[in-house]
């Protein structure tokens, strides 16, 4: 990750395409285009590497979520459980239709933890909505099994792990809907963009339409389509389509060099026995975006990121201390800070924050560095970069 790093001449020949007949919008215009179609394209595409049904290419990955919901008829009122370290994209969404993001622990897997996400269910609970955080998944099976228990829906997110399987399926064809970003720094981008994958014939018609204004999309003359329902615009651009179409043929070869990446640098860290790595539920195979361990305590972790940027190890995380993907610094959400008023609903509903702590999290994203794994490193590259890793960590313990 990301996809960026090795864009070629397949990007380019597809972008070709595009440009030469000028249709840079995804419907109608068939008379011009020249037999391309790029967001259709894509869209069969996802669906056969995915091993899903429908695909629907939208503008973003948040798009992607929102749309995921609203396909669902999750709005007003209704909430969504969540795990506390997660893209911010999840509780956007989620407030964006007037429900209410009701965020959970995770464990040491650093997805939700199946045991807090019980705790959370009551009779608002419309959707369990596990993140696939930094390359691994969820423990889908046990969460599979909440959700039948309590007849609520399961929407995975895969945004971080795109490619990544779980006893066999690849992650977002396995719960009720999946949602998966193209943005420039995921593993297979487009610029921007991101997809809604279900098996569902009604979810897809349902975001199929919703993304583009409520449009039925039967016949070929736009103007004379129905809306059977309001919609808005998520629509995803041909020209991003084509990029994305060029790289999803390239997601095998890609989750394959991160593995490679990946095994290195984990392999000389394992010699260290207070670095202990995320656990990855049992029948899941990540997709090596992250390699992502634990250290002894918080200062430790502290220091060993410290020593890690002083020395040149770069794109390295330590979330308990970032603004971007952990509860802790999300001072926004905790404050409700809108550019406009919130229902009472969503208000009361998020009251919780106020008092809540979440020290189960604390104690693992404390500990946590999650070490981006890059495409385009050479084999000398990883080998230094673990060697340089092992020796920082090994320092840092022993000071
Ligand atoms: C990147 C990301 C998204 C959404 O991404 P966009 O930038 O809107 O495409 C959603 N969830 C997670 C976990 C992400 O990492």
């Amino acid at each position: 990750m990301p996809g960026f790093e090795l864009f070629g001449d397949a990007e380019r020949r597809q972008l070709n395409d595009v440009l030469d007949n000028g249709v840079l919008m995804r419907y109608g215009f068939d008379g011009m285009r020249k037999g391309h179609w790029k967001a259709k394209a894509l869209e069969a595409a996802l669906e056969t590497q995915l091993g899903v049904k429908h695909a629907q290419l939208v503008s973003s990955g948040t798009a992607a979520v929102t749309i995921a919901l609203a396909s669902a008829g999750i709005g007003a009122g209704d909430e969504v459980i969540i795990p506390n370290f997660t893209f911010v994209a999840s509780f956007e969404a989620i407030m964006m239709l007037g429900a209410i993001p009701i965020l959970v622990d995770i464990d040491d897997t650093l997805t939700m933890d199946p045991k807090a996400v019980e705790k959370a269910i009551n009779s608002k609970t419309k959707a369990i909505m596990p993140v696939h955080m930094c390359g691994s998944m969820a423990d889908l099976e046990s969460l599979q099994q909440l959700c039948k228990a309590h007849n609520i829906l399961l929407i995975e997110d895969s945004s971080q792990a795109t490619g990544a399987t779980y006893n066999g399926p690849t992650l977002d064809s396995i719960g009720d809907l999946g949602c998966l970003s193209l943005d420039f720094v995921k593993i297979i981008t487009a610029g921007e963009g991101g997809a809604i994958l279900t098996n569902n014939a009604s979810f897809y018609r349902h975001a199929d339409h919703y993304s583009d204004h409520g449009h039925d999309h039967v016949g070929n003359d736009r103007g004379a389509e129905t809306h059977p329902f309001l919609g808005y615009n998520f629509r995803i651009s041909e020209l991003h389509a084509a990029v994305g179409l060029a790289q999803i043929k390239r997601l095998e070869e890609f989750v394959a060099i991160q593995k490679k990446n990946y095994t290195i640098i984990r392999d000389a860290l394992s010699v260290i026995p207070e670095v202990q790595f995320r656990r990855v539920p049992k029948g899941g195979e990540e997709s090596y975006s992250f390699l992502s361990f634990f250290l002894p305590d918080l200062e430790t972790t502290r220091k060993v990121n410290a020593a890690f940027k002083e020395n040149g190890i770069d794109a390295c995380f330590h979330y308990y201390d970032n603004n971007w993907h952990y509860i802790r610094e999300w001072h926004h959400l905790k404050d409700l800070k809108t550019l406009y008023p919130l229902s009472k609903d969503v208000k009361d509903g998020l009251a919780y924050l106020q008092t809540k702590t979440f020290e189960q999290s604390d104690h693992y994203i404390g500990r946590n560095l999650s070490c981006l794994i890059k495409l385009s490193w050479t084999d000398e590259d990883v080998k230094t970069r673990a060697q340089n890793m092992a020796a920082l960590i090994t320092e840092v313990l022993n000071a």
